[in-house]
């Protein structure tokens, strides 16, 4: 059983309406009633697992470097020049200095490349669910990441009947879903595959997008795709400390063309090491300032991830794009509400 595929990516972007006609539509307001489920159950699941919700920042002196491809933006703080959060990951690892399992639900803001209008799965603002989890391994945080997502699928196939009716979706379909063993494969064996499929996907790069969606279409059920190699992403993503130039993190990505869904990884936190990651990937260490201050004083290991919202709900929902999944969609260059 899978859920129903989404349109391909093309190369023409559908504009969201106008907020008057969005907001009203009974599609847009089945939608935002499931989203709102699947933010319920993600707090029911891991409250009920010791996890503290923290609020997170949204302006800072730096931001997670690692998005491909996005520019970050700058705000004016009293002269300085602060960014609006691309991710939450410097404060996700320095909030375990307060609690050892934490999450913080956060927008942020990525300037897409243009390009990524048309792949029906980027906005320029979005949301994620992201988790952290102190002394968890890269096994521990796959583990908890499927057993959270199966969650929230049974809980949306259990509860929101009418909703996923209207948007022509059996509940049976996801309830299946959320059923199943999720798989794992290497970042190295999707390579492979994709080759297989005439697809020239580099041994060490990120799995650019066409081939996750070939991935994803060709899949019946939910997959990891581990041990991505380094280069590939930023420098608080753990290298293996046996299987040097092998990154200890993951994608989830999910079938029937969605696409990656999460993406986590254990951190790199001991000092020495992520100053050389930075200088690694190009960063400065001395924008970093805070950050490295706390990592010296002692960030616990630890191991998370990050799900984006509006791309869950487009999954469960089963919509042809990502901004339908958002009250005040931001597609990427276009100017709106
Ligand atoms: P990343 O740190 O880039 O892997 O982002 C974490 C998660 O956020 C991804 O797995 C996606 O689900 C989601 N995400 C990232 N970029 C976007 C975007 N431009 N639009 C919507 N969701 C996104
Ligand atoms: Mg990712």
């Amino acid at each position: 059983m899978t859920i129903a595929p989404p349109a391909p990516a093309d190369s023409t972007t559908v504009l969201p309406p106008p907020p008057l006609e969005h907001l009203r539509s009974p599609r847009t307001r089945a939608v935002l009633r499931l989203q709102q489920r699947i933010l319920s159950a993600t707090r029911e699941f891991l409250a009920a697992d010791g996890f503290t919700e923290l609020l997170p920042p949204v302006i800072g002196p730096v931001t997670d470097p690692g998005a491909r491809g996005a520019k970050q933006v700058d705000v004016d703080y009293y002269g300085h020049r602060y960014k609006l959060m691309t991710s939450g990951i410097l404060y996700k690892q320095a909030s375990l200095l307060a609690f050892d399992k934490i999450f913080n639900i956060a927008p942020n803001v990525r300037l897409e490349p243009l390009e990524t209008a048309t792949t029906h799965r980027h906005l320029a603002e979005f949301h994620q669910i992201d988790v952290e989890v102190a002394g968890a391994t890269r096994d521990d945080a796959t583990a908890l990441a499927e057993r959270l997502v199966r969650h929230v699928f049974a809980s949306c196939a259990a509860d929101m009947g009418d909703e996923l009716a209207l948007l022509g979706r059996d509940p049976a379909d996801l309830a299946a879903l959320a059923a199943q063993d999720f798989e794992r494969l290497s970042h190295g064996e999707a390579v492979l595959r994709l080759r297989a499929m005439d697809h020239p996907q580099s041994q060490d790069a990120e799995l650019d997008w066409v081939g996750e969606e070939l991935l994803s279409r060709e899949s019946v059920r939910p997959f990891f795709v581990v041990d991505y190699p380094k280069g590939s992403r930023g420098f608080y993503d753990r290298e293996s400390r046996t299987e040097p130039g092998v990154l200890r993190n993951f994608d989830l990505i999910l079938p029937g063309g969605y696409g990656e869904v999460m993406s986590g990884s254990e951190r790199e936190h001991e000092y020495t090491r992520l100053v050389t990651r930075m200088r690694e990937t190009g960063e400065n260490p001395a924008k970093y300032r805070w950050y490295l201050d706390v990592a010296r004083a002692g960030i616990p290991a630890s191991a998370g991830f990050g799900i984006g919202l509006e791309r869950l709900t487009r999954a469960v929902a089963g919509l042809d794009a990502v901004w339908r999944a958002s009250s005040f969609p931001k597609i990427p260059g276009v100017v709106s509400a």
